[in-house]
């Protein structure tokens, strides 16, 4: 055997096993599609690329004495968050687009009752589920839920989803909570950059933890989020947020139990979707024993339900009108 063939032809193999290593380790490019195969081709320049097309394992040159080596592997690429598949919208095609949002998830329990155990994102779920039954019921919009079942989603993911269906209408379900016991009603916020009072400082700062759990840096946002606050100086979608957020106080208030101050503001991650009327809706107290049997019953999501339905109603009524 020529010993110096042999030390061309172990290079030649470490280059490929190598470029097999890179993909491995997650070097891959950021255009992957969730379907795609990225295929990495080895020669004997020891040059390689990663190219996003279907290839077959093929080792079958390995060892060839004379002429062009090339290897190619091929590796099923995991999808980048932003091409997860979106959530079945369901409901006449005509219709306006309401996203639901159970918040929370998979985990990421949110807030939970010290007693009962009762953890928020159970109670999202099911909410979510109530309104999008009662809605759909009703044939006036089409209904996509964000999860329906017990899945963590970051908070950009879940307005992102909202966007990517061109929803007309985000509404994010929640359940409050405070050390003691006592505090009792629910409340809507819409977005604000300044809170509109130190509670709803404490429950942006809460909620937007969300994302902290499972490690995600708040900070990688970076410019997707600054310019999103650019455009949050559009007028109309805060007001249109505003519009239904009262809406909905007036159609909760006979169902279901509120807090006098029922429409507040605060920087909520969630919220953050520049185009789309948007709303996070805190259902109640799950820390309060009475809010939570109320929450965790199949008459209090009815109300929950049919208080969201005759706003949606409402809301949609005035925005064909005022074309
Ligand atoms: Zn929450």
């Amino acid at each position: 055997m020529d010993f110096r063939w042999t030390v061309a032809q172990t290079a030649r193999h470490a280059r490929a096993v190598f470029a097999a290593s890179v993909l491995f380790l997650g070097f891959l490019p950021p255009s992957a599609g969730a379907d795609t195969i990225a295929a990495v081709e080895a020669s004997d320049t020891g040059q390689f690329a990663a190219a996003g097309v279907a290839g077959q394992l093929d080792f079958s040159s390995f060892g060839r004495r004379s002429g062009p080596s090339r290897y190619k592997l091929s590796i099923p690429v995991p999808p980048p968050a932003r091409a997860r598949p979106l959530p079945r919208v369901q409901g006449d095609d005509s219709r306006p687009l309401v996203v639901i949002d159970a918040g929370h998830g998979g985990v990421d329990p949110g807030a939970i009752n010290a007693e009962s155990g009762l953890r928020e994102k159970d109670v999202t779920l099911k909410v979510a589920k109530a309104i999008r039954d009662v809605l759909l019921e009703s044939g006036r919009v089409r209904v996509a839920l964000t999860r329906d079942d017990d899945r963590y989603l970051i908070l950009r993911e879940r307005y992102g989803i909202a966007r990517r269906l061109k929803a007309d209408l985000f509404i994010s379900i929640h359940c409050d909570s405070v050390g003691s016991g006592d505090a009792t009603g629910a409340s809507v916020y819409t977005l604000s950059e300044v809170a509109s009072d130190k509670e709803a400082a404490r429950l942006a700062a809460r909620e937007n933890k969300a994302d902290v759990i499972s490690g995600v840096d708040l900070g990688d946002a970076g410019a997707d989020v600054s310019s999103i606050l650019i455009d949050l100086t559009q007028r109309e979608t805060m007001n249109a947020s505003a519009g239904f957020a009262r809406l909905l106080g007036r159609e909760a208030r006979p169902l279901m139990p509120l807090k006098p101050n029922f429409h507040r503001m605060a920087s909520l991650m969630v919220l953050k979707a520049p185009d789309m009327p948007s709303i996070l809706f805190e259902t109640g107290y799950i820390s309060n024993p009475v809010d939570a049997a109320f929450l965790d019953s199949r008459d209090g999501r009815d109300a929950i339900a049919q208080s969201v339905r005759r706003a949606v109603e409402v809301h949609f009524a005035r925005r064909m009108a005022a074309r």
